[in-house]
């Protein structure tokens, strides 16, 4: 049984979120800080800066390769449009990724069709973005590791508020062309730990773009037909 925070009765919200506070208009909190933006983290030195406010140089479209068509924002983000985005660099090993989102309030939309985006780690590894606010959570709800693990808590914010995530990934490793170790996820949403170093047995979720697994993968943005918004995202690589 999946309780209900929110009331719908403010309509669908979309782009012009971009600079406002949050959260929209009918949707009911559960505790007042649900509805306070998580603070945003600059990138520390050595960081790679892969979004910063509505910039997407360094970002092209899975499908095509040619230039994103997301749109950026005033006052610094993108908001997804048509087709999938990945970074034109990729890594591999061991790295941390902080992420910035917020969910669009679309009360009528339902289960996967509500502010339904996802951050895929070297387009292989989806954590799910999804307006999960309030839920019991499942493995493909915000902040699961999609249809792998289920978030430890919801640690959702509401619609329309900015969240974080900082994923700490380790890449498979392999020997000989074997797989030896397994890809690593941990991520803490908005502060709290909702994945504590969990093995991935699969070496694709759901809609990733797959290939060869020992390859370096890029960090990947999905667009699933909902208008989320990303800002400040950066890497650290850590060996
Ligand atoms: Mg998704």
């Amino acid at each position: 049984m999946r309780p209900a925070f929110i009331l719908g009765c403010a309509g669908l919200l979309t782009s012009t979120l971009a600079a406002t506070a949050a959260p929209p208009e009918g949707v009911k909190l559960a505790r007042a800080e649900d509805g306070i933006d998580a603070p945003s983290t600059p990138p520390p030195p050595g960081a790679v800066v892969l979004l910063d406010g509505g910039d997407l140089s360094g970002w092209v479209r899975r499908d095509s390769g040619g230039s994103p068509t997301w749109a950026p924002l005033p006052g610094g983000a993108v908001e997804v449009r048509k087709g999938d985005i990945r970074t034109e660099r990729t890594f591999d090993g061991h790295f941390k990724l902080h992420v910035e989102f917020r969910t669009p309030y679309m009360p009528e939309a339902k289960g996967q069709a509500r502010g339904n985006s996802g951050v895929y780690l070297q387009g292989r590894y989806e954590v799910q973005v999804l307006d999960s606010y309030g839920l019991v959570s499942q493995d493909n709800d915000c902040g699961g590791i999609y249809k792998v693990a289920v978030p430890k808590v919801n640690a959702c914010k509401a619609p329309g508020v900015w969240q974080t995530y900082d994923i700490d990934f380790r890449a498979p490793k392999f020997e000989d062309g074997k797989k030896v170790a397994p890809a690593r996820i941990g991520v803490v949403q908005n502060g709290q730990v909702i994945h504590d170093d969990v093995a991935i047995a699969l070496d694709n979720t759901v809609s990733g773009m797959g290939g060869d697994p020992a390859q370096p993968g890029p960090i990947m943005l999905q667009d699933h037909g909902n208008p989320v918004q990303y800002r400040n995202i950066w890497l650290v690589p850590l060996d």
